[in-house]
């Protein structure tokens, strides 16, 4: 038995982006049963908008963008592995033993605690710094998830970014990881196939197989 466990934020008018990052606006122009036949909404919002995966663009001029990114990435074995630390650093990760096969990591941190989809944006939260994407890259994993607006600590956004996105890493942002727990699963995470995009949200879910345990 399969068990499908959604990890994405809806996303909402209410729902907290990044500092001068644009909200996300949905807007009916034309309703059913209001002297239109059908109901259309203009979606209007930032590509890093709610549960999201960013592109190499992102951060790199010249480099690939989001319906470039390699699907053999965005769907596979992967590993949710906590954190208790208040930042994921190359210390904290070998602290976490995570085994040699893993290619895809998402981190739960405090922040699964302490961040509300519609609250205010915090700077302190946990945050992969410089010497963990180090050492991410030479474990040679090629995806990074966290639960927060922003997988790179506040402090180190442009190298954390640079090296992750540099180094083929696809990094997966904003999770909702509240009700999961540590351990392996099957990963899923389709961004919107936008020519040219730096970003996009995506529904990413977690697939448990309950003979693994
Ligand atoms: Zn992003």
């Amino acid at each position: 038995m399969k068990k499908i466990l959604d990890i994405t934020f809806p996303l909402s008018a209410n729902l907290t982006v990044w500092p001068n990052d644009p909200p996300v606006r949905m807007e009916a122009i034309r309703e059913a049963g209001k002297g239109a036949r059908s109901t259309i909404s203009r979606l209007e919002m930032g590509s890093h908008s709610g549960t999201h995966l960013d592109a190499p663009s992102h951060f790199i001029e010249g480099g690939g963008t989001v319906d470039a990114l390699d699907l053999d990435i965005l769907i596979g074995e992967c590993l949710a592995a906590e954190v208790e630390a208040d930042a994921i650093t190359a210390e904290v990760i070998d602290s976490l033993n995570i085994p040699d096969d893993v290619q895809r990591v998402i981190f739960k941190t405090r922040n699964s605690q302490r961040f509300t989809e519609t609250g205010d944006f915090f700077r302190d939260y946990v945050g992969v710094t410089t010497s963990g994407a180090r050492r991410l890259l030479e474990m040679g994993i090629k995806l990074v998830g966290t639960d927060y607006l922003s997988a790179a600590a506040y402090s180190d956004i442009t190298q954390v970014h640079c090296a992750l996105l540099d180094g083929g890493v696809v990094l997966l942002e904003m999770l909702n990881l509240k009700d999961i727990r540590p351990g392996r699963y099957e990963l899923v995470c389709l961004p919107l196939k936008l020519a040219g995009a730096d970003g996009s949200p995506c529904r990413a879910v977690l697939i448990e197989d309950a003979k693994k345990g």
